[in-house]
């Protein structure tokens, strides 16, 4: 609601952002993203950790992503409060008709600003005085509209967490001056577990402990920081998994001449751009599949915001949750197996995240309703005492996540 947020920052360049009062300490936001940890696999494995800090803070009943419902789209999402058709991020492999083909394990697009619209939260808090190091945030490779955070690391899976979590302690053992505002914790293990096994697999069951004693680790290293209570720590996902089996795939070179489409992206959400006068045929044919939604990029639900992007094909089509989109020759060469995925629609429970957050700013032993990623850059703002940058937020949306409905650095200043 962009309109809503001029309204917003009208009222705060009026009164001035949140700031905190002379003598208190600056607000410091620690967040961690454990990818594809979805709403309930706490059932998977004990969290001693996740729970303790969610019985002194406060717990979503789950996290809703933005569509698509996969990783890069969803963590820009969260730190810059725009939808992926608003921010650019429409896709872990996007198409662009300028700049080519981006992909996540392309190094060279993935450090190319121009992909990364809007802007993130590092960004806005450094245009207003504060440090960052978001530690394997996606996007924090890349110098977006200018700027880069203070501290980041190119990208590197066999980074072991207790290093990562090293790296995060170490900048914010510095002296108040030269400590960032603003830490990301990354922990891919759940996604890459739940992608390869069954969701109840002892596989599965190892990331989920492994996910939680990383987390574990960031905690008893704040706390011997003595920063346990200034920290504001936020624990999310960027979505769950639902399970597919090889049973449940839809072959589309059985409905569609292939030769009729290029291919941007295959399976759940499948997304072609048709050859010249090849759209309804192509159109018409997917849409024989009670197992997939068809749709025009115009056609989209207007709640994905999907609409607006050059960036996303003509053609999509949304697997049913638990379906598989793919070739036969593909399966032939690639044999399915009993596993998760994402990429459903995100209004489904299980593609549902997770939201656990505590410290001086929120809410103690509360569970809220359902609420979307999008929100959050709102909540961040507000938190650390910056003013957003225009966004698809609503503030009002969580609120109720904090602790008299507004950040400990605004409840600490004296009143007008
Ligand atoms: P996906 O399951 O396809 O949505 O993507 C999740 C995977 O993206 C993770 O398992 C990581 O291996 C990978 N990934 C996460 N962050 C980054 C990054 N900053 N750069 C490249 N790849 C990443
Ligand atoms: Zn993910
Ligand atoms: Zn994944």
């Amino acid at each position: 609601m962009v309109a809503a947020w001029a309204l917003l920052a009208g009222a705060l360049a009026g009164c001035g952002a949140p700031r905190p009062a002379a003598g208190a300490r600056a607000p410091l936001l620690v967040l961690v993203s454990l990818d594809g940890f979805g709403w309930d696999f706490g059932r998977y494995a004990p969290t001693p950790n996740l729970d303790a800090l969610a019985a002194r803070g406060v717990r979503a009943e789950r996290l809703i992503p933005a569509f698509p419902s996969k990783t890069f789209p969803n963590h820009y999402t969260i730190v810059t409060g725009l939808y992926p058709g608003h921010h650019g991020i429409v896709g872990n492999t996007i198409r662009d008709p300028l700049l080519g083909r981006f992909a996540l394990e392309d190094r060279k697009a993935v450090r190319d600003g121009r992909w990364w619209g809007g802007e993130p939260l590092w960004g806005t808090l450094s245009r207003q005085g504060g440090w960052s190091a978001p530690h394997f945030w996606p996007g924090a490779e890349a110098e977006i509209a200018g700027r880069r955070p203070d501290a980041w690391q190119a990208w590197n899976g066999g980074m072991r967490y207790e290093e990562r979590v090293s790296w995060i302690l170490e900048r914010l053992g510095r002296a108040p001056a030269d400590r960032p505002r603003f830490v990301t914790l990354y922990v891919e293990a759940v996604d890459g577990a739940a992608h390869a096994h069954p969701l109840a697999s002892p596989a599965v069951a190892r990331a989920v402990a492994s996910a939680d004693r990383a987390l574990g680790r960031l905690l008893d290293g704040l706390a011997g920081l003595g920063l346990a209570d200034a920290a504001d720590v936020v624990v999310l996902s960027d979505h769950g998994h639902a399970e597919i089996a090889p049973e449940r795939t839809v072959f589309v070179d059985e409905l569609v001449d292939l030769d009729a489409l290029d291919v941007v992206d295959w399976s759940p959400l499948f997304q072609a751009n048709p050859r010249p006068g090849r759209e309804a045929e192509a159109r018409a044919a997917l849409a024989r599949s009670p197992h997939l939604r068809v749709y025009l990029r115009e056609e989209t639900p207007p709640e994905w915001r999907f609409r607006d992007s050059p960036r996303v094909p003509r053609l999509l089509a949304l697997a049913e949750e638990g379906w598989s989109i793919s070739t036969r020759g593909f399966r032939a060469r690639n044999p399915g197996r009993v596993a998760g995925n994402h990429g459903f629609d995100p209004a489904l429970p299980s593609m549902g995240g997770l939201f656990v957050a505590a410290g001086p700013s929120f809410r103690r032993g509360a569970t809220v309703p359902p609420f979307e990623n999008v929100h959050l850059y709102e909540l961040f703002c507000r938190i650390l005492g910056v003013v957003p940058a225009p966004n698809d937020g609503d503030f009002e949306r969580v609120r109720g996540l904090l602790a008299d409905g507004a950040p400990a650095a605004a409840r600490a200043a004296p009143r007008p």
